[in-house]
């Protein structure tokens, strides 16, 4: 039963951040997050602050300076099919088509998606974890199959959004309102890592809101994909994911962004494969050597060693396809 809370529909974003700066106040969007939070008691609300209503967080424009301003109340279901996004910011529409289901991609919204919490079974159950403010993770000694190979520190979470890691490919920014003003972080470092704060998903201060994705004007010959790889043909979250986004001169890669999902507790670049990558016209040989950088310094638990075949098999796929001429 979801516990007892006070619940407010802020009519402006002035409003929103006033009660959201109560003790115990927390965002609601589409609440597909939320509410299965608070219902199963991974955290609690004393208020429930909805954004729902504020119109100037939806909508998807072109910004002045050539690139595309998404509200943060924008679904998922919008972003996928938007033909802007579709056309120019491809593995945008790619990994928003691939989030859950068709109900939850038209609930859902692209602010929540980068601030929900994570999947991890211990965390979503009755373990009072690390990251709950316990002394332990329960991952470590676990069962760990889904957890991560990178970055893990002393919370072994994967981060669960499929739009992160294609947003931090292309290189988008997070604009952000709070009781001390706006600021733009770039959506790489808005997301936590635990070897900085094991207790928090984002940087976002208290009362802080999500206002605005920001994709920057894509370069001239951007190609970019995304492409999951999940344990059942239904809706899942990632075993294993990569956004590729590669600007090309010619048939020669002049540069690169590896970004993986499914593999760390944030979206995780792989910069010795983008190096590997870059000059080159994305033949066997450097496709090959760059899906094994990619994976090298991972460190796999005991049950997900699997997840490094899988990660250089996936890489290589996604490398290959975007150097052929139909990827254009
Ligand atoms: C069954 C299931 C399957 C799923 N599968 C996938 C999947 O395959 N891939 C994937 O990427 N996701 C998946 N998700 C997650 C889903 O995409 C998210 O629940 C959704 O995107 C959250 O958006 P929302 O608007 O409903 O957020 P809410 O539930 O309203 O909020 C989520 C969290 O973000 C905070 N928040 C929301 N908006 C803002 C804002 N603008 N500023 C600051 N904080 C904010 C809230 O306080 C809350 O903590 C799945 C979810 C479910 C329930
Ligand atoms: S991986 Fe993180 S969220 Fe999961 S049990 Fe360990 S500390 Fe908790």
């Amino acid at each position: 039963m979801v516990p007892s809370f006070s619940y407010i529909r802020a009519r402006s974003l002035d409003e929103a951040i006033r009660y959201l700066s109560l003790d115990g106040a927390r965002v609601h969007a589409g609440g597909t997050d939320l509410l299965g939070c608070l219902r199963d008691r991974v955290f609690d609300a004393a208020t429930v602050v909805s954004i729902a209503g504020i119109r100037k967080l939806r909508g998807i424009e072109a910004t002045p300076a050539g690139g595309l301003r998404i509200g943060a109340l924008t679904t998922i279901a919008e972003v996928a099919r938007n033909p802007v996004i579709r056309s120019k910011y491809r593995a945008l529409s790619m990994a928003a088509s691939e989030v859950a289901s068709p109900q939850l991609r038209n609930q859902g919204t692209i602010g929540g998606n980068l601030c929900q919490k994570p999947r991890c079974w211990y965390y979503r159950g009755e373990f009072h974890c690390l990251r709950k403010g316990g002394d332990q993770c329960y991952a470590v000694e676990g069962e760990n199959q889904y957890h991560c190979i990178f970055g893990g520190d002393n919370c072994f979470i994967v981060h669960p959004s499929d739009t992160a890691p294609a947003l931090a490919a292309l290189q988008a920014s997070v604009a952000i309102a709070g009781p001390n003003g706006r600021r733009s972080v770039a959506v790489e470092n808005f997301l936590m890592p635990p070897s900085r704060d094991f207790t928090r998903e984002t940087v976002l201060e208290p009362a802080e809101i999500v206002t605005d994705i920001v994709l920057p004007a894509p370069a001239e010959g951007l190609r970019s994909s995304y492409r999951k790889v999940r344990a059942r043909r239904a809706w899942d979250f990632a075993l294993a994911g990569v956004a590729l986004a590669v600007v090309f001169t010619g048939d020669q890669a002049a540069d690169s962004r590896v970004v993986l999902s499914g593999a760390a507790p944030v979206p995780w670049r792989c910069p010795e494969a983008e190096e590997i990558v870059k000059g080159s016209r994305l033949e066997r040989d450097r496709v090959v050597k760059a899906a094994a950088a990619a994976v090298k310094n991972a460190e796999p638990m005991e049950q997900n060693e699997y997840k490094i075949p899988l990660f250089r098999g996936l890489i290589e796929q996604q490398l290959t396809a975007i150097g052929q001429p139909e990827a254009r």
